[in-house]
């Protein structure tokens, strides 16, 4: 079987959170398999020094004509194709800056999307994996241009769906008759990830209870409705992470390498952290958060709870960036408390560090499509604390593999903490159950099976 998998992010080269993680090891894990190429965009705060430049074509979108260059790299036996355009390649960030979205993403990801339909043909796929709005459009050019390629399209976060305006219509070339209720029109918007769901021959999302929440009011982004009629087509996988990239047995960027068998060496790691850090004290328990900053993130119970939380004996710190009104306010905190230390920054070396670092991961989200955070602080022996929602519920189990609190509420993150602290005090259950995390099987292959299991249902 022959797949390009398409994504707006992929992990080195351009990574905004999970969806870049994902699209790098779930095709690796799919690779043991079957035949895998992944395409993404070139944004131009990539360096192109050690791709090789391997064809170049033209499209026409409203009219104009662009010029696409599709760049290739061979890592691991898999080729990636980096795809360089006017506007999709003339940023310096992948999505937006600290104003907001870029004006232009439609036009951007629309030219993008084409780019992969024009790859996919070159390459004779079979089978186009989609995955969140920036490529969904590619489902819509496949049925227009009636190409004999199937499409799987992955929802990695509903929340996210490239809505734009009505005259985006003609600028992507696309037909009035797409507009309706049933395909991408949205409250008299356009809506790329609807496009996605309505022309793709299967829909998946990123765990199974996310699956069923996205079904749900609550939980559907007004797009509840739409995503039940399309049901049948729609299945729930959880994600993996990468196994190789994320080990603290061999991983360059902590202090000390450590096992399940050498777990003293993660101590060190907390010891040699907080020397760095504003905390000091590497007795008491050391609580994070390895985040983005976005209401999501379940950010504003953690700041009403703050006070209380540090009012404890513990030691907080959050590795985060973005929301600016939620940094401001974070800011201000870690002036007043003695035990709390905020990151303002994006950093990959230090968020390895931290999850060695840690004794706890604090991950209270909202709603939470998969979430890999927890997955990776269970491989670096680090108990995660979460949310029962979404992928987090599929994940921790509470007092088997982490703490599980049910409501989104002061008083239960609260008590969670204080089921920790308990716990920590155990040194036996604690190590225990740390040690069974950090044999578990966190890798993607279980999960790449299903998903080959459903390309080839498709297929049939
Ligand atoms: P999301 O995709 O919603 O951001 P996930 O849990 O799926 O959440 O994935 C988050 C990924 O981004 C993880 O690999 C996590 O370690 C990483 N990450 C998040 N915030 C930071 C940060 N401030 N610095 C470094 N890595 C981060």
């Amino acid at each position: 079987m022959n797949i390009l998998f398409a994504s707006s992010e992929i992990f080195p080269h351009a990574k905004s959170g999970g969806l870049a993680d994902v699209a790098d090891s779930l095709p690796t894990s799919l690779a043991e398999f079957e035949n895998i190429t992944k395409i993404m965009p070139l944004y131009g705060f990539m360096k192109k020094d050690d791709l090789n430049l391997e064809f170049s074509d033209e499209i026409i979108l409203g009219g104009i004509y662009y010029k696409l260059s599709f760049y290739k790299k061979v890592e691991d036996n898999i080729a990636t194709y980096f795809v360089n355009a006017p506007l999709l390649s003339d940023t310096q960030d992948l999505y937006g800056d600290r104003y907001g979205d870029y004006a232009n993403n439609d036009l951007r990801f629309g030219i993008f999307c084409k780019a992969i339909v024009l790859l996919a043909q070159k390459l004779n796929v079979d089978l186009l994996h989609l995955n969140d709005w920036h490529t969904a459009l590619s489902a819509l050019y496949i049925k227009e241009e009636k190409l004999k390629i199937k499409t799987v399209f992955t929802i990695h976060n509903l929340a996210y769906q490239g809505i734009f305006e009505q005259s985006s219509l003609e600028k992507l070339s696309i037909n009035q008759k797409y507009f309706n209720i049933d395909g991408l029109e949205f409250y008299g918007n356009i809506n790329f990830l609807k496009a996605g769901v309505a022309y793709s021959d299967a829909v998946t999302t990123v765990s199974p209870t996310y699956a069923k929440e996205i079904l749900t009011k609550e939980f559907g982004c007004g797009l509840d409705g739409f995503l039940k009629y399309h049901k049948n087509k729609l299945s729930g996988i959880l994600n993996g992470i990468n196994t190789t990239i994320f080990n603290p047995k061999n991983d360059e960027n902590l202090y000390f390498k450590y096992d399940f068998k050498r777990l003293e060496n993660k101590l060190e790691n907390k010891k040699a952290f907080l020397k760095k850090s504003t905390l000091k004290n590497s007795k008491i328990p050391l609580f994070v958060m390895i985040t983005r900053l976005v209401e999501q993130k379940g950010i504003d119970l953690v700041i009403k709870s703050l006070k209380k939380l540090l009012a404890k004996r513990v030691n907080f710190l959050i590795l985060g960036e973005g929301n600016l009104e939620i940094t401001k306010k974070l800011k201000k905190m870690a002036k007043e408390y003695r035990n709390f230390e905020f990151i303002d920054t994006y950093d990959e070396v230090l968020s390895h560090k931290t999850y060695a670092a840690a004794d706890f991961l604090l991950m209270p989200s909202k709603f939470e499509p998969c979430g890999l955070n927890q997955m990776i602080a269970m491989r670096y022996g680090t108990l995660p604390i979460v949310h029962k929602v979404g992928g987090l519920k599929d994940s921790v189990a509470d007092g088997v593999n982490g703490l599980v609190f049910k409501k989104e509420t002061k008083k239960d993150l609260l008590l969670a903490i204080d089921k920790a602290l308990k716990l920590k005090k155990n040194s036996k259950k604690f190590n225990k159950i740390r040690k069974l995390n950090m044999q578990k099987d966190l890798s993607f292959t279980k999960s790449a099976l299903k998903y080959i299991e459903i390309y080839k249902k498709i297929l049939l």
